[in-house]
């Protein structure tokens, strides 16, 4: 069928026209119609919850493909201390994170509230919390665009890091189903990340029940504007605007000393390099950092809820990496801001933030 708006399949509510929109809900049909499409050559875009995208006013001229197969299957194994989770792309994500919880499982809890598709899981290898989909990964089912073929593709060959991937990078294809490798017991994994520690009353590297961190998940990122709820305006998002940055620590050291920093491991060193470092001197990346993107905004003078004159677009008034659409805002509209943001981000510490969204027909 023909779209008007393609802003009624995303987060965001931005999006114009598309020649055609196909919804195949089973795994055979969608691998029958993306061979049919690309098999004419016509330009084709892949889209699940459409909760990371930026779809330019002027839509796609093409075929989108909505992906909306479904399936869970768990499978504990007899030892009775480890899970095989294997779920069609198509699923929402935090349906698949609520049913594990339930089955008494853990490994993703801290995922919980992601909003999304499970085959968009391992494209930017979803994160937050302490936890990444890419920790539990196994392998997916993965339709490869060059081949035509199905083909099995382990998780180590995806090139998962922070926030991306291979797919994310361009291998196309379209992931049809993932497997997880999940522990059961009930237990949560040890909790990773100082704020949620801190929610749930425990010490970092302690375990509480999966459910408990799932439900203490969810209240943080609903205070942060960070699950998709049709009540919370700051929710008309696609998440995290930017990534935060990886630098040199060299460069670090010369931003201000409260500046938040974290060592990060080699897995994200394709990551940006601040302007101005000597890249090829590095000895290793345990050299470098990642910075907080949040804070780097708001010292560079963009407080939560700000707009530019006239703009429907704005920082959300939660949390300032987040923007948002404040009703009828145009993508060109979010571009504007998103564009403002990263340049006194850069003028004011010469470092040049990442958007995190995949932008369809427009860029930055
Ligand atoms: C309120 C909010 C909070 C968020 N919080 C987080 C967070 O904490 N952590 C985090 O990592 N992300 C977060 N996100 C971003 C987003 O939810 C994730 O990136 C999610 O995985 C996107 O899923 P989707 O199905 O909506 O993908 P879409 O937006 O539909 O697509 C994103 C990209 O993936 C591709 N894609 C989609 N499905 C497939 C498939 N089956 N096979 C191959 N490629 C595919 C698309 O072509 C596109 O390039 C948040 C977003 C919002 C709106």
């Amino acid at each position: 069928m023909t779209v008007a708006s393609l802003s009624d399949y995303t987060t965001l509510r931005v999006g114009g026209p598309a020649h055609e929109l196909r919804e195949p809900g089973t795994r055979d049909t969608l691998v029958a119609t993306a061979l049919e499409v690309w098999s004419t050559g016509e330009n084709w875009l892949l889209l699940g919850g459409g909760s990371n995208v930026v779809i330019s006013d002027d839509g796609f001229d093409g075929t989108v493909i909505r992906v909306a197969t479904r399936g869970i299957d768990i499978i504990v194994d007899q030892d009775g201390k480890h899970a095989r989770v294997r779920a069609a792309a198509g699923e929402n994500w935090d349906a698949l994170v609520a049913a594990t919880v339930a089955a008494g499982l853990s490994g993703i809890e801290a995922l919980s509230g992601i909003p999304g598709t499970v085959g968009a899981a391992p494209v930017q290898n979803i994160g937050a919390y302490g936890q990444e989909v890419g920790d539990r990964l196994v392998g997916i089912d993965f339709l490869d665009y060059t081949s035509g073929e199905v083909v099995r593709l382990d998780a180590r060959d995806l090139g998962l890091g922070y926030r991306t991937s291979t797919l994310k990078r361009g291998r196309a294809g379209i992931v049809l189903a993932i497997e997880l490798d999940l522990d059961a017991g009930g237990w949560s994994a040890p909790i990773a990340y100082a704020q949620l520690a801190s929610a749930l009353g425990v010490q970092l590297g302690e375990r509480v029940a999966a459910a408990d961190a799932r439900r203490a998940v969810l209240a943080l990122r609903a205070g942060k504007g960070m699950v998709l709820d049709p009540a919370d305006p700051d929710s008309v998002s696609a998440g995290s605007f930017f990534t935060n940055p990886i630098v040199t620590e060299s460069f670090a050291r010369a931003l201000p000393a409260e500046a938040p920093r974290w060592p990060v491991e080699n897995d994200e060193e394709d990551r940006v390099i601040a302007p101005g470092d000597a890249v090829p001197a590095l000895a290793s990346a345990d050299y470098r950092v990642k910075l907080s993107a949040a804070w780097l905004i708001e010292r560079s003078g963009i407080s939560r809820g700000f707009a530019l004159p006239g703009s429907r677009a704005a920082i959300s008034s939660k949390h300032t990496l987040a923007i948002t659409n404040r009703g009828g805002a145009t993508a060109t509209e979010i571009a504007q801001l998103a564009g403002y943001v990263q340049t006194r981000v850069l003028s004011e510490f010469g470092v040049l933030l990442h958007p995190e969204p995949v932008f369809v027909g427009l860029a930055l």
